[in-house]
């Protein structure tokens, strides 16, 4: 055994998150894809059980109050808050988070044009996820904006008096690079404009101080860092001052001050719910909600530590293993730009991929040359890391 491999075990042993591990579903696999499809919690199966035999086959609509189902989209939303810097009350699960980013910056812009009706641009990510661009320029047909398409360097002089709203990623899905949530918010918000967060790829990997950096809205998957399957609901945050004045352009009947009432004239509930549209996909969200137990008593910050201490040890291996010039880090190496992913730039990524996942280490291909390696803390450990730099210099070699 070499000295990292010794290091590997000797880090593991000292990890106070590594029982965690067994509360996954997990085989001999290195599975570092969690960052595009969270493992699965043991606990899951179980509950998907009851809730389809018991709750839906056995109590039928009787459920929908004495199995909680009604209020399940605000009662998961208050099981992922603690994770992202969020007191209660001000989370709401449901939708995709497609969907759930046409909400929110519509909404912002909504709210910015209430104050001043002057403002007509839309600031948005253009290194980001794909669909966040697509329904931010759908946005600002609707609204009336131009759509401004920008880097996150770039916003400090891109914002104006004419800035509505500002939407973001808080790492970035391609590089891993985590961008400077406070110090931009605080930007945005000193132009008169608000800020729409995407946290896909920080909820659950990283501390993201929702409340305490005062962001204005955010989205975010679960089915990531969150584990909570494919297609699971994502999240809408609306902070608490703000929920007055969110004015959703998806304003169905769930969110609806009194639903049952059936009445023609819309009236908006209160807080929080007021981020819901439809019926909610009840055994994707009763699934999530079953998943998020693992996170019970687990500091977020304690996941933060693990994941630089991962990536670090992951960058350290592929550097002593990988012979040299084969592989690029596009991952930042300071830690306060870094979130919980490597990508490494490799000809023939794709092919190289393929043959990693073969050889059991499963990361994955990002167009067009981009090796993707997620570091989920709850169940990846280090001698996980030190085996799939191992695999991946030996296929390289
Ligand atoms: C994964 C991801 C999405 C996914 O959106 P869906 O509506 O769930 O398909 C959106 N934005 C970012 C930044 C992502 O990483």
């Amino acid at each position: 055994m070499d000295e990292l491999a010794l290091r590997a075990r000797q880090s593991d042993a000292a990890d106070p998150l590594a029982a965690l591990r067994a509360r996954f579903v997990l085989d001999g696999t290195v599975y570092l894809d969690g960052n595009s499809l969270g493992a699965l919690p043991a606990a899951v199966p179980g509950r998907m059980e009851d809730v389809v035999r018991r709750q839906w086959g056995e109590l039928r609509i009787r459920s929908w109050d004495e199995s909680g189902w009604w209020t399940a989209p605000e009662r998961v939303g208050d099981r992922i808050a603690p994770l992202v810097g969020a007191a209660p009350g001000q989370i709401v699960v449901g939708d995709s988070t497609s969907v759930n980013v046409f909400k929110a910056v519509v909404a912002a812009v909504r709210m910015a044009r209430a104050a001043d009706d002057g403002r007509d641009e839309i600031l948005v990510d253009a290194t980001t996820f794909p669909t966040d661009g697509y329904i931010a320029g759908s946005a600002a047909r609707m609204t009336g904006c131009t759509l401004v398409p920008v880097t996150p360097d770039q916003v400090p002089q891109a914002l104006s008096g004419r800035t509505a709203a500002v939407l973001l990623n808080h790492v970035d899905y391609r590089t891993g690079r985590l961008h400077d949530l406070p110090g931009l918010t605080a930007a945005v918000h000193a132009a008169g404009a608000y800020a729409v967060w995407d946290l896909c790829h920080s909820a659950g990997a990283l501390p993201v101080g929702l409340d305490g950096h005062g962001v204005d809205l955010a989205v975010g998957c679960t089915y990531k860092y969150l584990n909570g399957g494919p297609g699971s609901p994502a999240f809408l945050y609306v902070r608490r001052d703000l929920q007055d004045r969110f004015d959703s352009p998806l304003p169905g009947w769930n969110s609806h001050a009194e639903p049952f009432g059936m009445r023609s004239a819309y009236e908006p509930a209160g807080g929080a719910l007021r981020g819901r549209v439809g019926t909610p996909d009840i055994l994707s969200l009763l699934a999530l909600e079953a998943a998020l137990e693992v996170w019970d008593g687990v500091p977020v910050e304690a996941v933060r530590a693990k994941s630089l201490a991962l990536t670090d040890f992951f960058l350290e291996c592929v550097a002593a293993r990988v012979p040299a010039g084969r592989v690029e880090s596009l991952t930042p190496a300071a830690h306060a730009e870094r979130g919980s992913q490597v990508a490494l730039r490799c000809a023939d990524a794709g092919e190289v991929m393929k043959r990693l996942i073969e050889a059991g280490v499963v990361g994955d291909f990002r167009h067009p040359d981009v090796l993707r390696f997620g570091f989920t803390p709850l169940y990846v450990g280090f001698a996980d890391v030190d085996r799939a730099a191992r695999v991946l210099a030996r296929t390289l070699a």
